[in-house]
């Protein structure tokens, strides 16, 4: 096997590392139930959230709309006063709670009626992640680490689709954070994963 050249160290620069690390701490730790909780949430804080837009809350409510269609799934967008946001996943699909008022990352303030892209499409990869998984474990997202490899392949991909993630791979690598395989979602068939 050859070796392995670490993708970050031509990425990111002294700073961006400097972040990721000190900052580390400040971020909540959910123990082994959850044993990449901190470092995603790190790399989404000091890193993920600079790159973003912020859009207005029609924008997102349009989005998750289309996204749920995309996808096959029932989504359903709530919109409670909560700090950051929450993912509730079900049998085709599942809920996600956001503030209506603003949604920021936890370094970057975006003005009333801002949502920071990255918090919206975080709780989106938690519903999609157990449908990009083998047919038999697709349904039981309990047996999953919520910040899981399946998860963070997820939240990649969906990223990708509105921003250059290079960074954000690197961020995530420097980190040792496990990112899952590609794996194709099919809706209603069976997801090719690589
Ligand atoms: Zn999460």
């Amino acid at each position: 096997m050859s070796q392995r050249v670490d993708s970050w160290s031509s990425v990111l620069t002294e700073d961006d590392m400097y972040y990721l690390r000190e900052n580390l701490e400040v971020e909540y730790d959910l123990g082994p139930a959850d044993p990449q909780g901190q470092r995603v949430y790190a790399a989404q804080s000091n890193m993920i959230d600079c790159l973003v837009p912020a859009w207005k809350t029609d924008e997102v409510e349009s989005y998750v709309q289309s996204f749920a269609e995309r996808h096959g799934l029932k989504i359903k967008l709530r919109w409670r006063k909560l700090e950051g946001g929450v993912a509730y996943v079900g049998r085709g699909g599942g809920t996600i709670v956001l503030n209506r008022g603003c949604n920021s990352g936890q370094w970057i303030p975006v003005v009333e009626g801002e949502h920071i892209l990255s918090l919206v499409l975080h709780e989106l990869a938690h519903v999609l992640t157990p449908y990009r998984l083998r047919k038999s474990e697709r349904y039981d997202p309990r047996e999953l680490q919520p910040h899981g490899p399946e998860f963070v392949r997820c939240y990649i991909d969906l990223l990708a689709e509105h921003i250059d993630t290079s960074k954000v791979v690197a961020a995530f690598e420097y980190l040792g954070v496990e990112i899952g395989p590609e794996c194709e979602y099919l809706p209603g068939g069976r997801p090719r994963c690589s």
